[in-house]
């Protein structure tokens, strides 16, 4: 098997709310994602599937557990090694956009890159590459709201693969598509995926689109199940 680029081991987590109290989402989740792998996330609204990807792309903290990423345990280093890995090894994209409005999707591509340390003419190379390979080299001088939804979510895929991370964690990348739009952003997704080797999570309401990634799991009450 390729090598583990995500790792999450007994990973816990839970909220404190007036009412009920504590509510436990997460309850030691274990999952391994290797090197080329696309795995579909499968659960109910509510489940815990952002709470889940935001502690995979160590935007948030689990109560335990371990994520180890290429191999690294990350959950006890501190916040700057934290925020490095992930600026690094970790794409991540949302059912909206969150593209920046005053700028092209050209710019908006390379910005990442830019804080990265990538000079601007190597950061202009690979996004115009990127958005070629989604299908959008004619849309690079456009700003977002003269691209359509499909378009949108084409163009936040280049971003977060910008940096050429090791992992991208999408939550519900197509949520907010009709389903031909939505069938075409996937296609696009794996196009991308298959031409980095990059390991994928994507959580997703959507069966049909699930069925075609490489492995699907399901997040029942608080653990990573095979669906
Ligand atoms: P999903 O992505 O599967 O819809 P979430 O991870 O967003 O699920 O949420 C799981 C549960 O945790 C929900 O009951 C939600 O209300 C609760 N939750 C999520 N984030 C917080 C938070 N910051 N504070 C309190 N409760 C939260």
């Amino acid at each position: 098997m390729s090598e583990i680029t995500l790792e999450l081991k007994g990973i816990s987590k839970s909220y404190l709310r007036g009412e009920p109290g504590e509510v436990q989402v997460l309850r030691g989740a274990d999952l391994a994602l290797h090197a080329g792998e696309v795995v579909a996330l499968v659960a109910p609204s509510g489940a815990g599937k952002s709470t889940l990807l935001h502690i995979a792309g160590l935007l948030d903290t689990p109560d335990a557990g371990e994520v180890r990423v290429a191999g690294e345990d990350v959950s006890g280093k501190g916040d700057r090694r934290r925020t490095r890995v992930r600026r690094q090894e970790v794409g991540f994209v949302y059912q909206f956009h969150h593209l920046l409005p005053e700028f092209t999707a050209l710019e908006n591509i390379v910005l990442p890159q830019l804080a990265n340390g990538t000079s601007q003419k190597a950061a202009a190379a690979r996004a115009a590459e990127l958005l070629d390979t989604v299908g959008l080299a004619a849309r690079a001088d456009h700003r977002p709201a003269a691209l359509s939804g499909g378009e949108q979510q084409r163009v936040a895929f280049c971003r977060a693969l910008a940096n050429s991370p090791r992992i991208l964690l999408a939550d519900e990348p197509t949520g907010n598509l009709d389903p031909a739009t939505s069938d075409q952003v996937f296609a696009a997704l794996m196009t991308l995926v298959r031409g980095t080797g990059l390991s994928a999570l994507i959580a997703t309401h959507n069966l049909e689109l699930a069925a075609r990634m490489d492995r699907q799991v399901k997040l029942e009450n608080g653990v990573l199940v095979p669906l």
